[in-house]
């Protein structure tokens, strides 16, 4: 399959569904047998395993029901049959589908104590700080009760209380933390400055948002550079605040896209004369319409506030400030640039990963979540994983109603406001959910204005997220929120809003894939518990415009503007579901591609790192900086003792090692960017830039030595001793450490380029 990143890979339905039947066959067998050893548990729990096998089915049942006991006995827990059925699954190494409310987090540390009992480490990694310490909390009589120590790693803690909970057999952290401690570890100067984790057998909760909702997401760590102002930014925030909307460049209504018109690229190219904007010179419209992005598209106090000479990004689906956010560099600067900060401090980039890399590096990987089954075949090929569906312990007594396809948005709002307040008045509580965090500002002041009291969940923290969503249940209750809010919170329906139905859920348009609408619907009828979901959509819905903007109009549409169930609109109705799978395939080629595109990085970084451990662990430094310069190490080696030498060869090699990956980084970052472009010369770009990186790396090691011995040669050597902490300070110490947004901006950066690419096709 070729790598273009224009192409769509739509799912045909048939397809989709022979692959659920195979699927489900394979599965059932699977299931067969864990059930055996569910059913083989002994009726008096054995004493308290202090090891386990668990591939004997003996020792499993055993296990299964030493921990059970405990559990009910410690936590207060009597595991449920599926959830012995789940844990078995999960120590078997398959990953497992279990529905929102069933208790995943019992299983989850039944497994974990299992793996701890084989004598392996193990990580359990959860969405945010806050699931990461409440697990913690909430398991930890289970584990004590087994003989196993637990802990949680918080985003404030210093390394000496990390590396205390890294120390205990089972640790609880975010995926956030678990990735910026392998970086930090990765960058130590000296072995005791590590954190100590053992990466062994890593519990993802959460998995398929984790392993691909949020897989490009890069986790960063970076030195604070020296504050420098970008003029050439500068000039280009000033020159696009001369243009005109509507006539130079189009906002889309959402004001999520910008694009430049005909006439506006016509503009750009007269006023810049000497610029051959679509050959050589492309970069700059690259930047031009960066600037032309964060003019146009991003509002101060909405998406973005100015505090401390920074800006600090406002997160698109969760609706906070959050620190450790950044927008992809070009976008971050362009944004700096418009604010006319007076420092752009600029940021070095020391090294980062993605969750691929994080994840690649245990030895076992298992995960859990509501929603595995959709993605189970992009999950096995990415992942290695194998997804095994556990049935509910109760039957499900939700109702998901079929999509109520509407031909406006206003229509849909509409009717969104009748169903709520029809909803509310019989003291049922709804839960709205929208997909970005200014669609749930609009959504609340709509339902508001027409009276109805609705609680907004956006721009909180992840503890009064949990406090929110867990009183989505009571009787009468609108909440309104981002699809992310709240997660790991189960919504518990009051008695009074069990008799009322149960919890509706009301998903504003449909999501990106059905896996994502699916984890929504989960919200509702949770244990057996009534409850409904419907999703409210609109031929206006971003999902249909992009992704099937060429649709049939409805023949019949019924008073209130909504697309009637008939034959006639046979069609039209089916326009939602597909340019969801249409979307759904472009996430999946977009996943596959930046896995493509890291691959190589990935090695090269491995081999570096490898090479990092044993300098830093041993003499090989100053062996191979003999090696590369024998006569200069042999002038120093008169002038100096040789076991300073031996330090002074390990902290100059490390720091030329690690200020020569930043360097690659920022070379793979700004070829990456532009690479795109190479489709106008009919090159590929995935091809091109390999070949690029590779060659960059073929020259790395030959610098890196040179760099070190160089940087030993000029430190000062004083009374034939070597001034080891001017070397040593050449490597950067305050660190930085964040994430590049995960939100909608990412898409539209992949959109524009191909509307760019559309454009510039078409003059060649
Ligand atoms: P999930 O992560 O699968 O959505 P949680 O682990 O958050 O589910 O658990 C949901 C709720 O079910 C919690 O309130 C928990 O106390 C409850 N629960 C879990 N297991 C049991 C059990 N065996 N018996 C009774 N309640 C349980
Ligand atoms: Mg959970």
């Amino acid at each position: 399959m070729a790598p273009n990143p224009g192409v769509i890979l739509p799912l045909t339905s048939v397809a989709d569904r022979l692959r659920e039947s195979m699927w489900r066959s394979a599965n059932d067998k699977r299931l067969k047998r864990l059930q055996r050893v569910v059913d083989a548990m002994p009726e008096n729990p054995p004493e308290t395993p202090t090891s386990l096998d668990a591939t004997s089915d003996a020792e499993l049942a055993g296990f299964l029901a030493a921990a059970g006991e405990v559990a009910g006995r410690e936590v207060g827990l009597d595991p449920f049959p599926n959830q012995y059925l789940a844990a078995a699954a999960l120590l078997r190494g398959f990953s497992i589908e279990l529905a929102t409310g069933e208790g995943k987090t019992l299983v989850g540390a039944m497994a974990a104590a299992g793996w701890a009992l084989e004598g392996r480490h193990v990580h359990v990694l959860t969405a945010n700080d806050y699931l990461a310490a409440r697990d913690a909390d909430w398991m930890g009589p289970l584990y004590r009760g087994l003989g196993l120590t637990c802990a949680a790693v918080q985003a404030d803690q210093d390394l000496p209380a990390r590396q205390t909970a890294y120390a205990a057999d089972i640790t609880y952290s975010s995926v956030a933390e678990a990735g910026f401690d392998l970086l930090r570890d990765r960058l130590a100067a000296r072995p005791g400055d590590r954190t100590g984790a053992r990466r062994e057998v890593v519990l993802v909760d959460e998995a398929d948002a984790v392993l691909l909702d949020e897989a490009r997401v890069p986790l960063v760590l970076a030195a604070d550079a020296e504050p420098h102002r970008d003029e050439h930014a500068l000039a280009l925030a000033a020159y696009v605040r001369g243009l005109e909307a509507g006539r130079d460049y189009v906002v889309a209504p959402d004001r999520r896209t910008v694009h430049l018109t005909d006439d506006g690229l016509r503009r750009v190219e007269d006023d810049h004369p000497g610029r051959d904007l679509f050959g050589t010179d492309s970069e700059f419209l690259v930047s031009l319409n960066l600037a032309l992005h964060a003019h146009a598209a991003l509002e101060r106090d909405v998406d973005y506030l100015v505090a401390d000479d920074r800006v600090w990004l406002v997160s698109g689906s969760r609706g906070r400030v959050d620190r450790l956010q950044r927008w992809p560099d070009g976008l971050q600067l362009a944004v700096e640039a418009k604010e006319a900060l007076d420092t752009a401090p600029g940021l070095q980039v020391l090294d980062q990963l993605v969750i691929a890399e994080l994840v690649g590096g245990y030895d076992k990987l298992v995960g859990m979540s509501a929603t595995m089954r959709a993605a189970d075949e992009e999950l096995e090929s990415l992942y290695g994983l194998q997804v095994a569906v556990i049935p509910s312990h109760l039957p499900c007594r939700r109702t998901d109603h079929p999509t109520r396809l509407h031909a406006t948005s206003e229509h849909r709002d509409a009717a969104l406001a009748d169903l709520v307040r029809d909803s509310g008045k019989r003291g049922r509580p709804v839960l709205v959910a929208t997909q970005s965090v200014r669609e749930s500002e609009r959504i609340a002041d709509l339902l508001r204005g027409l009276g109805v009291e609705c609680v907004l969940l956006n721009a909180r923290n992840a503890t009064e997220e949990a406090a929110i969503i867990s009183r989505a249940g009571e009787a009468g209750r609108v909440t309104v929120s981002t699809q992310m809010a709240g997660r790991g919170t189960d919504v518990v329906p009051s008695p009074e809003a069990v008799d009322a139905g149960g919890l509706l859920v009301v998903g504003v348009g449909r999501f990106p894939s059905a896996r994502l609408d699916d984890q929504l619907r989960g919200r509702a009828g949770r244990q057996g518990d009534p409850g409904e979901s419907v999703f409210l959509a609109s031929l206006a819905d971003r999902l249909v415009t992009d992704n099937d903007p060429d649709h049939p109009e409805p023949a019949v549409v019924d008073g209130g503007g909504e697309v009637e169930q008939c034959r006639a609109n046979r069609r039209v109705l089916g326009v939602v579901d597909h340019a969801q799978r249409v979307s759904d395939g472009d996430q999946r080629n977009l996943r596959w591609l930046s896995w493509r595109y890291g691959e190589l990085l990935r090695r090269q970084r491995a081999h570096l790192v490898e090479v990092r451990e044993t300098c830093l662990e041993g003499p090989e430094a100053l062996d191979r900086l003999a090696e590369h310069a024998p006569e200069e190490v042999a002038e120093l080696d008169e002038r100096v003792g040789e076991d300073e030498l031996e330090e002074g060869a390990r902290l100059a090699l490390v720091a030329a090692l690690d200020a020569a990956w930043s360097a690659h980084l920022g070379h793979a970052a700004e070829l990456r960017e532009g690479i795109h472009l190479r489709v106008l010369a009919r090159e590929d770009p995935l091809t091109e830039f390999e070949k690029e990186m590779g060659a960059a790396y073929q020259g790395l090691s030959g610098r890196i030595l040179d760099d070190a011995v160089a940087a030993l040669l000029e430190a000062p050597v004083v009374d034939g001793r070597l001034d080891l902490e001017s070397l040593g300070s050449r490597i950067p110490s305050a660190t930085w450490a964040y994430t590049v947004t995960d939100n909608e901006l990412g898409d539209d950066f992949t959109r524009m380029g191909r509307a760019l690419r559309r454009r510039i096709a078409g003059r060649g």
